[in-house]
């Protein structure tokens, strides 16, 4: 299968794909009006907006730092994950759209996050001695909230990071635990141009070692930026052994890009020969 990701709904109503991704909730704290008939994409704890507006709710590492675009490594703002009134809204929001959904910046944002006092107070309330399994039980729980709202299929974006264990640590994304609520997975291996391609490889098949024995279906998200449409033809060839949807990152200039991609994978169009 075929998808296009994108925030044009222009774009997103031109059928390309097989089905389309369309932000409806984006990090910046932004939305777009949910479009019928696509995979409406929602930011859960990643919300610049939000945090902007009341510091206070960002996560908050070990060493006090806040999970702020302007904090080094952190691109977006993130709410912290405990949050109950974000929680809450949140679902809600879910619970509004219909059909299928993708969640995106899902988990904490760090391994260090989140030491406010909240999570500080419900860890040590917990039954986990561990703070990584109490942090992947949070997620987990929403996620598990989050799939009893949705009336579609429910697809969670994962980091791209397939080593055994890596995902807890990182963000509290617990993949066999998850694949009991979702559908699918999603992995962004996003890179305009894809100078290189050896990772890509690696990464996919780490993955499906990973999801080995789930009944999760894989999904991966490339670039269709500034690349000729037969490199993304053959990188598209490549993953397709381990994935079982290729999504498109698309902006409106690179849709014509995707079509060609398209057109060449279903064998539409013969490839040019290179010499
Ligand atoms: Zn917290």
């Amino acid at each position: 299968m075929y998808a296009v990701l994108t925030d044009d709904p222009d774009l997103a109503r031109a059928g390309i794909g097989d089905r389309t991704y369309y932000f409806v909730e984006y990090v910046d704290g932004t939305t777009n009006e949910p479009l019928e008939g696509t995979v409406a994409s929602v930011a859960c704890w990643g919300d610049t907006a939000a945090v902007e507006a009341d510091p206070e709710r960002a996560a908050v590492s070990a060493d006090g730092t806040r999970a702020t675009p302007d904090s080094e490594g952190h691109h977006w703002g993130t709410v912290c994950p405990t949050d109950p009134d974000y929680r809450a809204d949140l679902l809600e929001r879910l619970e509004d759209l219909e059909g299928d959904v993708r969640l995106t910046t899902l988990g904490f944002p760090g391994e260090s996050f989140c030491h406010c006092d909240r999570c500080d107070r419900q860890f040590a309330e917990s039954e986990h001695d561990d703070r990584t399994a109490w942090r992947s039980a949070v997620v987990t729980e929403f996620v598990a909230d989050a799939a009893m709202r949705v009336d579609g299929e429910l697809t969670a974006t994962l980091y791209p990071d397939p080593y055994p264990g890596h995902l807890e640590e990182r963000a509290g994304l617990d993949v066999q635990a998850l694949a009991e609520h979702v559908d699918g997975f999603l992995v962004p291996l996003c890179s305009p141009g894809y100078e290189t391609t050896y990772w890509l490889e690696s990464l996919a098949r780490g993955f499906t070692t990973e999801l080995e024995g789930l009944e999760v279906d894989l999904s991966i998200q490339l670039s269709a930026a500034e690349i000729e449409p037969e490199r993304l033809a053959e990188i598209t060839r490549k993953l397709e052994e381990y994935a079982d949807e290729i999504v498109y990152g698309t902006y409106p200039d690179d849709a014509e890009v995707v079509q060609q991609v398209l057109n060449r994978v279903r064998g539409k169009d013969t490839p040019k020969m290179s010499a």
